[in-house]
């Protein structure tokens, strides 16, 4: 059987997440040494302590992940008091540098060149639509990507069924016209496999013997995107 839309994650999927994110923390930190005076390890745990805050208040929501959110609260417990400025250049330093940071996964352009010929391409993403539309241009995915689908616009994150549901009804799909891709077993795979959508993990650490429970199970694992294109053959050869 074939397959008609692939489903990607977009963090740590397509991209990697963390050499942008502390890129993005040190091009920060000479304006929080400016007008904070604080050192760096201190500014890094201060960071940390805002975020974890911000996640377990808004906990399932893309708010959870605003950055705005997380530098307000940051400013707040330091200078006591609310600076609009500060947090408004934190925030867009943190974003400027972030995007510019990002680098693209072994393969990912080439593969999606190959897919988009076959196949429609959603990305399904818990974040703003803001950053992540952001995040596509920048990455230069935008030709490849036919849908996006973020927690925002969901409501709620995954792996709550609404993300996955209304990816498929941007492509008028059922579950099993789909595959998901994702780096994350308990989002991208629990989520994929609680609506009926087959589900790959990309990972260079897991193996599938190691999920105890079936709802956890990934279909497939794969260590780089590339592969992809392997078992969408291996699919339509079997189930025809
Ligand atoms: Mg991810």
């Amino acid at each position: 059987m074939m397959k008609k839309a692939i489903l990607f994650d977009l963090d740590d999927t397509l991209y990697d997440y963390e050499p942008a994110h502390q890129k993005a923390l040190k091009a920060v930190y000479p304006i929080v040494e400016k007008e904070m005076g604080i050192p760096f390890k201190k500014f890094e745990r201060l960071f940390d302590l805002s975020k974890s805050e911000i996640h377990r208040e808004l906990a399932g929501t893309a708010s959870s992940h605003n950055r705005v959110l997380y530098f307000q609260r940051l400013i707040e417990k330091t200078l006591k008091t609310l600076e609009p400025k500060i947090t408004l250049k934190l925030y867009n330093t943190y974003w400027d540098t972030f995007l510019k940071s990002m680098k693209l996964k072994k393969g990912v352009l080439q593969t999606l060149k190959k897919l988009k010929k076959e196949f429609k391409i959603i990305i399904l993403s818990d974040l703003t639509a803001h950053i992540q539309l952001k995040k596509i241009n920048k990455l230069g995915l935008t030709p490849y990507i036919d849908f996006l689908v973020t927690s925002e616009e969901a409501g709620i994150e995954k792996p709550h069924p609404s993300m996955f549901l209304l990816a498929l009804n941007k492509v008028g799909i059922l579950p099993f016209d789909a595959i998901m891709i994702g780096d994350n077993p308990n989002k991208d795979v629990e989520g994929a496999n609680s609506v009926g959508i087959d589900s790959v993990l990309i990972s260079n650490k897991v193996k599938r013997n190691q999920f105890s429970e079936d709802y956890k199970k990934p279909d497939y694992i794969i260590k780089e995107i590339p592969e992809i294109l392997r078992i969408l053959e291996d699919i339509k050869k079997v189930k025809k």
